[in-house]
């Protein structure tokens, strides 16, 4: 780790949960805090978007590990964010995911043992598989809910039992196909297959959602004003609708930011809450080792996905308390072929909302790679909605008729690629596969002092997984043993 820095001015480019979460930690331990954001409004993925009346989610569908004695729910406590002003709790009904297969479903269900209980109902020819997974996932969560979990990061590097794929595993103990597709979706969450997945990464997120899973109470850009609010509150400064363009270093220290309005910030820190191929663009070529930038460069993003936002009729389509997934499995597949659905609460005219998320590359789209939202032309519309209505046509077979439904937005890879300059449109950032784990843990170290990475790339994906990755930023700048009397000190308020 760098010598920590002595730092009074620090400036966080991007304002999504990365960023904010980061902003707020450092405002509370006193330092002058400006986030750089290049919309115009602060959130990134966590701000929803209204068509038709209806707020519709972007990249906050469901989050874990919300409540009082849990991982997210504690980080919220020190944050001073309230977790009941934001969320409510799902899996009330006993199902917090149903998987829907062609001949059997899976019900996700909150707590380790009635998860354990699910899973040998529905593959009683598994035992040996599934008490391995139980296990690990025992053992897993048990260090989530320790204290010291956040002192220390949970370090995902630290246990290098656990670093082996989850795929592999499941293969040694001779799971079946059903149960590996089943374990096939936390691997999905973090945007990895199943055989390129980190059993530590699979584990957390599985382990977060079990041990309680929340929604929004109302929408993504009220949570998004909520940390941008108490970032504020807290002396932190938002400059909207201006983006970093260069990143000014003095005799190889930082020492301001360059906005793209041709405002220059003064900085001893910078801290990118954005892609760390985006943090490229902003350092001079030589300010990196060659070998540093290819790293980067070569990295292999998590997949894109299509989003369609429907408005269906309310009193025929009434909320579901549980997220369903429905999955073909298909023996030949790398990863299963499966679809997201939400159906939510909608608006008070009497609709609500049903979103739709499925896989979709940047390659599909890479006609249309030169133009920029909103100015794409008529066949990439024509072909968003030939796909949306195929989508629909397939949630008829699980919601029954859809036909007075309307499709109110749909999004691509291309569309989060130029909201938040996610590389190749990717929903959750670098991938983290076993393949590529090493190359990420170095990526925390960039080679400039003064310069840091926060958000869903310095750590994990996911609200958790970026929360965890500011945390990992804050750390990194005051250095382990400042940040392990912060951590209990702001536990303890
Ligand atoms: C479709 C989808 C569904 C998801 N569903 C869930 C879910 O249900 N639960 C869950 O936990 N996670 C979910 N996620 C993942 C989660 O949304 C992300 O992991 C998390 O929001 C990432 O936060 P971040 O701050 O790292 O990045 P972002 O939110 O992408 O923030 C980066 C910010 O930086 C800004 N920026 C970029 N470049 C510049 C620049 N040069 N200058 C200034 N600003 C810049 C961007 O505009 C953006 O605001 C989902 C993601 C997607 C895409």
């Amino acid at each position: 780790m760098k010598t920590p820095v002595d730092a009074k001015n620090i400036t966080i480019i991007g304002s999504g949960i990365g960023g904010l979460s980061t902003g707020i930690i450092l405002c509370l331990l006193n330092y002058n805090v400006t986030v750089v954001e290049k919309n115009p409004l602060p959130g990134g993925l966590m701000r929803s978007y209204r068509r038709s009346g209806i707020d519709c989610s972007v990249g906050v569908h469901y989050v874990g590990a919300l409540g009082e004695d849990e991982p997210l729910g504690k980080i919220f406590h020190m944050l001073g964010i309230s977790v009941n002003d934001l969320f409510e709790r799902m899996g009330l009904d006993g199902v917090i995911d149903r998987y829907l297969f062609d001949d059997f479903s899976f019900d996700l269900p909150t707590g380790i043992d009635a998860y354990e209980k699910n899973l040998h109902a529905a593959f009683p020819g598994d035992k040996t598989a599934i008490d391995a997974v139980i296990k690990n996932l025992r053992d897993i969560s048990g260090r989530m809910l320790d204290p010291s979990f956040l002192i220390n990061q949970g370090d995902p590097f630290k246990n290098i039992d656990y670093l082996d794929s989850i795929g592999e595993y499941l293969q040694k103990h001779d799971a079946s196909i059903g149960l590996q597709y089943v374990m096939a979706i936390p691997a999905q969450l973090n945007g990895v297959h199943l055989a390129d997945c980190p059993l530590i990464f699979h584990h957390m997120v599985l382990a977060s959602y079990l041990f309680s899973s929340w929604r929004l109470k109302e929408n993504g850009s009220k949570m998004a004003e909520v940390f941008a609010e108490r970032f504020r509150h807290l002396g932190g400064r938002i400059i909207l609708s201006d983006s970093a363009e260069k990143i000014i270093l003095e005799s190889g220290k930082i020492s301001g930011l360059l906005l793209q309005s041709g405002k220059a910030i003064p900085a001893d820190v910078i801290v990118a809450a954005v892609h760390p191929k985006v943090l490229l663009g902003l350092l001079a070529p030589e300010a990196l080792k060659v070998s540093y930038r290819q790293r980067i460069l070569n990295l292999q993003e998590t997949e894109g996905v299509i989003v369609v936002q429907v408005s269906v009729d309310a009193r025929r389509h009434q909320e579901i308390p549980h997220n369903i997934y429905d999955i073909h499995i298909d023996e030949k597949a790398v990863s299963p072929n499966g679809i997201f659905y939400q159906l939510r609460r909608g608006d008070a005219k009497g609709a609500n909302l049903l979103s739709i998320i499925t896989k979709s590359s940047y390659s599909e789209w890479s006609k249309w790679e030169n133009t920029k939202s909103g100015l794409r032309g008529r066949e990439y519309e024509e072909k968003k909605l030939s796909i949306a209505h195929d989508l629909l046509r397939n949630a008829g077979k699980v919601f029954g008729d859809l036909q007075d439904s309307k499709i109110i937005d749909i999004f691509t890879p291309l569309t989060l690629r130029d909201y938040v300059c996610a590389p190749e449109g990717s929903c959750y950032g670098v991938m983290r596969s076993v393949g590529q784990l090493l190359k990420i843990a170095s990526l925390n170290n960039v080679p400039i002092p003064g310069l840091y990475l926060a958000g869903q790339n310095a750590m994990a994906p996911g609200v958790l997984g970026s929360i965890l990755g500011s945390f990992e930023a804050v750390r990194r700048i005051v250095g382990q043993e400042k940040f392990a009397e912060i951590i209990k000190a702001m536990a303890a308020l």
